[in-house]
């Protein structure tokens, strides 16, 4: 077993962090603070070549591996999660649902913009009586020649107003149950497709999640994603992948959360030594690097399971309810070893902790992925 990186993975981490080092950490405390989208910065990441990092060249992409991908979220939320979470969108729930099942017509005039960094892209399947249980969309597509009317509303769209392209969830024959869902791609420019409520938060502050409605929008038969009732296995084949991206995610921040902790420690003096100094101290270290190394490895486990096309919606999982624990665990015990100045806003590390939560609730609950884990093992 070989536990090395490759050079073109090396090189992706060199070029992530060094851009998330020069670009993102000096504004990133601010635009958390003002919860403000960061346009510029989000733009030059796209311009890297960060928005679509697996999808081939030929289609606007970097033509890059997951571990890769993997790295550069990791990389980037290591500095700004809101920054990682944005990248994560694109890449895991725009990018390739549109490679996995468009049609050239539509990788050409959605995908491509897309994966070449030049337009966002968001994702809509959660309604507000369609969380966890998404298969219940109240979203309405109906058929009427050789285009859908489509009506409903979805809540906590990432990107949304940002967004040109929408990969969309809705229903097209209720009686079929989850076999009654399709998937649309919509233009955000389509008349009838609005934007409602931005969601005021208490992490990730600068990523943008709007309420999306849609009031008799006419979307072109073409712009099935797919076939028809084929949604929910769409929407739920996406988040098998996008739960490596949120993982890799938590993983920056508990990175981010640990190397702030061991340069503090070393530098607060009580007693008249360093904290670090200190065997208390000295295990929330141990237990933070433990606890990353554990997560590392079962983030790139996952995203090698999809580099390589084996079947990765177990270790994807697994991978999402280890590394977000070991976030919330990291970030809590990162203010702890800050002890009242971690509290405060001086501090990065208080950041780190509003961040961490999310991970353990967008793309599937942590019971969510609990039960995904054990649905594969008691078969
Ligand atoms: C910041 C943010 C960004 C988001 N971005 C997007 C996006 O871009 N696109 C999108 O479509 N959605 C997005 N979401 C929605 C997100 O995926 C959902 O919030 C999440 O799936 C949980 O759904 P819910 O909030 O309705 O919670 P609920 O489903 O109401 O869950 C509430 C609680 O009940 C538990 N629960 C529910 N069902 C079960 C069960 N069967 N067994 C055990 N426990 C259960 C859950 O684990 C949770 O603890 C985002 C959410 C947030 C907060």
């Amino acid at each position: 077993m070989e536990f090395a990186l490759t050079k073109e993975q090396e090189m992706v981490r060199k070029t992530a962090r060094e851009f998330a080092e020069k670009e993102i950490a000096p504004i990133a405390a601010d635009i958390d603070e003002r919860a403000e989208f960061p346009a510029e910065t989000v733009r030059k990441l796209g311009a890297l070549g960060f928005m679509g990092m697996t999808v081939p060249k030929e289609w606007g992409g970097s033509g890059m591996d997951d571990i890769s991908y993997a790295i550069a979220v990791e990389e980037v939320s290591r500095v700004c999660a809101s920054h990682g979470v944005t990248m994560s969108v694109c890449n895991s729930l725009v990018c390739w649902p549109l490679m996995k099942f468009g049609t050239d017509a539509q990788k050409e005039k959605y995908l491509k913009p897309v994966a070449s960094g030049k337009v966002l892209g968001c994702f809509g399947l959660t309604e507000p009586n369609a969380g966890t249980d998404a298969g219940s969309q109240a979203t309405v597509a109906r058929k009427e020649g050789d285009k859908y009317i489509i009506n409903g509303s979805k809540v906590f769209i990432t990107n949304a107003s940002k967004s040109d392209v929408t990969i969309l969830f809705a229903m097209t024959d209720k009686s079929k149950g989850t076999k009654g869902i399709s998937t649309f791609v919509v233009d955000s420019n389509t008349p009838g497709y609005s934007i409602g409520s931005i969601e005021k938060k208490m992490g990730i502050r600068a990523s943008i999640q709007t309420e999306l409605v849609f009031q008799d929008m006419e979307v072109p038969a073409e712009n099935l994603l797919g076939k028809e009732g084929q949604g929910f296995k769409i929407a739920m084949a996406t988040l098998d992948g996008g739960r490596i991206g949120i993982a890799a995610q938590a993983l920056g921040i508990a990175q981010a959360a640990y190397e702030e902790s061991v340069k503090y420690a070393k530098q607060r003096e009580q007693f008249g030594k360093p904290i670090s100094s200190f065997q208390a101290i000295q295990w929330f270290i141990s237990d933070m690097a433990t606890e990353i190394d554990a997560a590392r490895l079962l983030v790139y486990k996952a995203a090698f399971d999809k580099w390589k096309g084996r079947p990765y919606t177990t270790s994807a999982a697994m991978a999402k309810y280890f590394a977000s624990d070991v976030a919330m665990k990291a970030t809590r015990n990162a203010i702890q070893v800050h002890g009242g100045y971690g509290f405060t806003k001086d501090y990065a590390v208080e950041r780190f902790y509003r961040d961490a939560k999310i991970t353990e609730i967008y793309e599937g609950t942590t019971e969510v992925q609990k039960m995904v884990i054990a649905g594969d093992l008691l078969k």
